[in-house]
């Protein structure tokens, strides 16, 4: 299949997928998170599930997640839409509770037609659902993020990429720190040109002591990331989030 039928076949599996209901996500969701990006990326991104955000707007990594991903991203030179960006699940878990057993085996499918469909050259595994699931191994992602290994997922070769999900690096500053020094090495994995210096503490981590209000009662809302943080703050809600 060329790039162009693969994208049509992929956005009619989309439109197949909006009424899923292969799990009883399928009565608290708001609507199906399919996926987003380029349909012919070199680079897919897998998260855990949507959360409150793209439970809304159907689109993954809508919140404070996706912005320190979109930063992260740029500082690589890639755009949000230069990637395809999914989830393990693609209904939201009521409170943002973890992945279950069943819920994940009933969404794989999903997950693996897409990968088949994009046939990205790397898959970046954001966090331990997504890192045990595709590469098929219970390691934890501190223990595996930053060492890729090939194998074939979705009928398609591949470099599975472990990383630490950017939820999770933003409330703790070591993580945030090895999240950029894995992200560095995208570009060499992707046979791209690498950017010039690594870059260090360029990402400001969240200080949940300024948490005002939010639109979601479960997941409060961060503020704002300013464009430096000096001594960045460590928060327990990492944990919470069951992302290492
Ligand atoms: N948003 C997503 O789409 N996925 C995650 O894993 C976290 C936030």
């Amino acid at each position: 299949m060329d790039a162009t039928a693969r994208a049509e076949a992929l956005a009619a599996y989309a439109t197949d997928t909006a009424g899923c209901v292969r799990c009883p996500l399928s009565e608290t969701r708001m609507q199906v998170v399919f996926g987003s990006g380029n349909p012919d990326a070199e680079l897919m991104l897998v998260g855990e599930a949507p959360g409150f955000h793209e439970d809304q707007g159907g689109l993954p990594f809508a919140g404070q997640a996706g912005e320190l991903l979109g930063r992260l991203l740029a500082g690589i030179g890639l755009g949000r839409d230069d990637v395809y960006l999914a989830n393990v699940l693609k209904c939201r878990p009521p409170q943002n509770r973890d992945p279950l057993e069943e819920e994940i085996a009933a969404c794989e499918p999903h997950l693996f037609r897409q990968i088949e469909l994009v046939r990205p050259r790397v898959v970046g595994t954001l966090g331990n659902f997504a890192t045990r699931l595709l590469s098929g191994r219970s390691l934890g992602i501190t223990r595996v993020h930053g060492q890729e290994h090939e194998l074939t997922l979705g009928g398609t070769s591949v470099l599975l990429y472990p990383l630490y999900h950017p939820a999770a690096a933003l409330y703790t500053p070591s993580m945030l720190q090895a999240l950029e020094d894995d992200f560095f090495r995208l570009p060499d994995l992707l046979g791209r040109t690498t950017p010039v210096a690594a870059p260090s503490h360029q990402l400001p981590v969240a200080q949940p002591e300024h948490i005002e209000s939010s639109e979601d009662p479960e997941l409060p809302e961060l503020p704002e990331l300013p464009e430096q943080t000096e001594g960045a703050a460590v928060a327990a809600g990492a944990t919470q989030l069951g992302l290492f």
